[in-house]
């Protein structure tokens, strides 16, 4: 790939688009390339210099009587003009038209006289004058100081098409004589032929001419991704899907996909399609005219726009609909994800959190505790004599008493309170908040609702069971983690197994603090 870059006579001109090597000598050796008259290039070289004034642009348009009648009737013509004051001379014409306007006017009128005009050119061209006045209208909107640039540079984007079917008319024949492609389609088509597209081809060739640079810059953008950033690009960019939304033979559905380009630029609430597309209507006959082309028959724009938003409607409709359905599938997958999250917490046989949970919300807890100086109670439940249990009953058995036991725990302890199982028959519940006195309050509770309520029936026999409860208060030691509190309400716990079984014993209470069951 290689940076365009051409020479003439004043500048160098150097632009950022790159075309394959292959392609440039291809197109520097094709001895029907297009290229522009005399009064064109002269036109040219006055744009180029440091202040071109109507004056110059004047005297050299008037070498061409031809194409001063036309400056002058599009000067008169709807398109420029709302006064009904006529303009009679070239100078006139060409300060009415503005100098970038006047020299847009030139270079097409000049290129569609000095080729014949075969289906294809016509259909080009139309594409261009319609892309042009689109242009216009949103540069008025977007960026006015722009409006002749953008203009020109809209008029002139196509003319990459014309060096292409000269460089490669075989080629050509079948890809641009194709109608049912769309100018996408085309471009794509163009990349996978030529290595790029028309857009940089013709920015190419308005270098080699020797058009300002940034008029070539412009072309050479014409199919570029949008970019706020820089409306004067964008309007041209946006003109090429109004022009063939205005060409094709579902013009509605077309400027639907206009309505949602403009949907996506945040200056567009600032353009009404309605004004633009009445905008095209009016001027499109003079510019036609001045370009000898035969204008397409206008377009009702009332119903077209109806149909076209009609269309966007329905689009939103179904979009909402697929929307919906996607949030549906969303809620599930997260309630899926809560399900399985809980499943992870939970302890399947009596539906209280299992160990690993525990372990992370001590953990969490104690953390928390250190920060803001506050404290928790853990109390340690173990089962008595459960093989004993197991063994008379049955593990069916067991396994009742501990899902009610769990259940039990549940009913007892208070919102903010967690209670689970910490493995086979051992449980545990963190109090927050609470000193050991507390706990044990709340471990007396549970030593009597165990001694009225029982955990099982074998036939009509109520079974019940006993615990020995061990406490310990983060307060009341010197604990360095999470593991260590529990460690000594375990501890505890033990102390009541081996002093007997069935009482509470406070972790630093020792002795003083075991409370048998039926105390
Ligand atoms: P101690 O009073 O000293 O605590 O005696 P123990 O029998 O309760 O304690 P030990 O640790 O000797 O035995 C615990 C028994 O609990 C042994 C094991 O089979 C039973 N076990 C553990 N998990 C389950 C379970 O999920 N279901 C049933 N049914 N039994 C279990
Ligand atoms: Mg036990
Ligand atoms: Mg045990």
């Amino acid at each position: 790939m290689r940076a365009i870059q051409t020479k003439d006579n004043s500048k160098d001109l150097v632009l950022s688009t790159e075309l394959p090597a292959f392609l440039i000598a291809d197109l520097v050796n094709c001895p029907t390339l297009p290229t522009l008259p005399s009064v064109a290039i002269n036109i040219l070289k006055i744009a180029r210099t440091e202040h071109p004034s109507v004056n110059e642009y004047a005297n050299a348009i008037e070498r061409d009587p031809a194409l001063t009648i036309r400056i002058i009737t599009l000067a008169n013509s709807a398109f420029f003009s709302r006064s009904h004051i006529k303009v009679h001379s070239c100078q006139e014409a060409t300060a009415r038209l503005g100098l970038d306007t006047t020299l847009a006017a030139v270079m097409s009128f000049s290129l569609l006289q000095s080729r014949g005009v075969d289906v294809h050119y016509q259909r080009v061209w139309m594409r261009s004058i319609i892309a042009s006045l689109a242009a216009r209208y949103l540069a008025t909107r977007l960026c006015p100081d722009m409006t002749g640039p953008v203009f020109t540079a809209a008029l002139l984007q196509d003319i990459g098409i014309m060096a292409l079917r000269a460089t490669y008319p075989k080629e050509s024949n079948n890809l641009y004589l194709e109608t049912a492609l769309s100018h996408r389609q085309l471009s794509e088509s163009e990349q996978r032929l030529f290595g790029c597209d028309h857009s940089q081809v013709g920015a190419w060739l308005a270098a080699k001419w020797g058009v300002p640079t940034p008029l070539a810059q412009r072309i050479g953008d014409s199919h570029g991704e949008y970019d706020i950033t820089t409306p004067d690009k964008m309007c041209v960019q946006l003109s090429g899907p109004i022009a063939d939304a205005w060409l094709s033979p579902h013009p509605a559905q077309a400027l639907m996909a206009v309505v949602r380009e403009f949907e996506t630029y945040q200056g567009a609430h600032a353009i009404s399609l309605r004004h633009l597309l009445e905008s095209i209507q009016e001027r499109l006959p003079a510019l036609a005219d001045m370009l000898q082309m035969t204008a397409p028959p206008l377009q009702n724009n009332e119903s077209l726009l109806a149909e076209a938003q009609q269309l966007l409607f329905q689009q939103t409709l179904q979009l909402r609909a697929r929307l919906d359905t996607h949030q549906a599938e969303l809620t599930s997958l997260r309630q899926r994800q809560d399900e399985l999250e809980e499943r992870s917490r939970t302890d399947m046989l009596t539906g209280l959190a299992n160990r690993s949970w525990l372990e992370e919300q001590m953990h969490k807890r104690f953390v928390l505790c250190q920060e803001q100086s506050r404290t928790m109670s853990v109390v340690f439940i173990d089962l008595d004599h459960f093989k004993k249990l197991n063994d008379q009953y049955g593990h069916q058995m067991g396994d009742n008493v501990l899902q009610k036991f769990g259940k039990t725990l549940q009913l007892l302890i208070r919102e903010g309170d967690l209670a689970g199982r910490w493995g086979g028959e051992e449980f545990l519940i963190v109090l927050p908040e609470e000193d050991a006195q507390a706990a044990k309050v709340f471990a007396k509770r549970i030593a009597e609702h165990l001694e009225i309520t029982p955990m099982a029936h074998d036939d009509q026999d109520p079974i019940h069971v006993s615990v020995s409860i061990g406490i310990a208060c983060l307060a009341d030691g010197g604990f360095g983690s999470a593991d260590e509190l529990v460690d000594a309400a375990d501890k505890s716990m033990y102390f009541i197994k081996h002093t007997g079984r069935g009482g509470i014993a406070v972790y630093g209470d020792r002795g003083a603090s075991v409370t048998p069951m039926n105390d």
